[in-house]
């Protein structure tokens, strides 16, 4: 604490993100990114954006995104809210509409969600997953001060049916629903389609897994025109431009290659799909993932000990040291090489 700070920085638990080392060599198995580049389309956009017009402001409304966004999900365009990724829609959510009344969240989550509770003061209440980590949904239906859980669900990996998902709006008529959709596009049913039926529900969506773009920082939430305009209060109250001309113009192009998306996506669930049995057959524990990475553990090691010794061998996973889950790793698929590698590293 410095004297220069005031107490509500001093009480913060700030979010520590995954390490980005500075070797080249290493094997990043440790944030979730998209092992294979993002579609040739958007860094044309990009190339055309980088001209004169920098010179001006971007579209404080960030329309020619929020149209291939609309137009992708079906929705108007009053519906879409973008951000500079969703980690800052996050922020803005919890500032807009938390805070009366504690906001239930699953025990083992994203836990940037703490973060922000601290920042905005608002109460959490932890909502105990089930012993196979899966999501009890009927727990979320008390009276409470708003929902936020990512489906599928971080870092565990496993997501919920979108009637499960119905079955909680129905009861939480007024209080604000956030499904964050960060790692939907690996097998997770959206839940932008009930949003049109429920205007509490806010589904939050990232280019940065599925989209291959987590160095340009572009979020996107869908809702109702209510929540939505919510949103819009917040940021400007804050910042009027959180995305620039680059982003824009490279974010847009992504949405209109859904072609291209499609193969990557596919490829990777492939390998998913090919390593996880793989690791079962080693005696790992490997929670049923319908994102982009594996959530295991293998008694011959400590959690930790795993992450330090896979570090030895250049490859980078995530370790969580919290209750119930300090024996488990987080490890992003990579491509197949890198996978390989990893079981090679790993295997007794
Ligand atoms: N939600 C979840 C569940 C995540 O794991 C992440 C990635 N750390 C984010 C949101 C934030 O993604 P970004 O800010 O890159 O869009």
């Amino acid at each position: 604490m410095t004297t220069f700070w005031n107490t509500r920085t001093g009480d913060l638990k700030p979010y520590v993100p995954g390490e980005q080392p500075r070797e080249e060599d290493c094997i990043k198995l440790n944030t979730n990114e998209n092992p294979y580049p993002p579609s040739p389309t958007v860094i044309e956009a990009i190339g055309q954006a980088a001209c004169a017009t920098l010179r001006l402001y971007p579209d404080p409304h960030c329309t020619i995104l929020r149209e291939a966004i609309a137009e992708h999900y079906r929705v108007k365009i009053e519906q879409v809210f973008a951000g500079n990724g969703s980690d800052e829609i996050l922020s803005y959510i919890f500032a807009a509409f938390f805070g009366r009344e504690p906001v239930l969240v699953p025990d083992i989550t994203y836990t940037f969600y703490a973060a922000l509770a601290q920042l905005w003061d608002v109460q959490l209440k932890a909502i105990p997953l089930a012993p196979d980590f899966s999501l009890e949904l009927a727990d979320y239906k008390k009276p409470c001060g708003g929902i936020i859980f990512p489906n599928p669900n971080a870092p565990t990996g496993r997501s919920c049916a979108l009637e499960a998902l119905r079955s909680v709006a129905d009861y939480q008529r007024t209080t604000v629903l956030v499904i964050d959709e960060a790692y939907g596009p690996f097998g997770s049913e959206s839940a932008v389609p009930l949003c049109a039926e429920y205007p509490q529900m806010l589904t939050v969506h990232t280019l940065s897994k599925a989209y291959a773009l987590a160095g340009l920082r572009v979020g996107f939430a869908i809702g109702s025109e209510q929540l939505i305009a919510g949103l819009c209060r917040v940021r400007d109250s804050f910042n009027s431009y959180t995305l620039d001309r680059l982003a824009l113009a490279a974010a847009s192009a992504a949405l209109k290659d859904q072609a291209y998306y499609r193969t990557v996506i596919d490829r990777i669930i492939k390998t998913r799909e090919r390593i996880a049995p793989l690791l079962r057959a080693q005696g790992w524990t490997v929670i049923p993932s319908q994102s982009n990475f594996l959530f295991i553990s293998h008694p011959q090691r400590r959690g930790i000990e795993w992450q330090r010794f896979l570090r030895e061998h250049k490859i980078l996973v995530r370790h969580f040291n919290m209750p119930r889950i300090s024996e488990f790793l987080r490890v992003t698929i990579g491509t197949d090489e890198q996978m390989d590698r990893f079981l090679d590293v790993i295997s007794p």
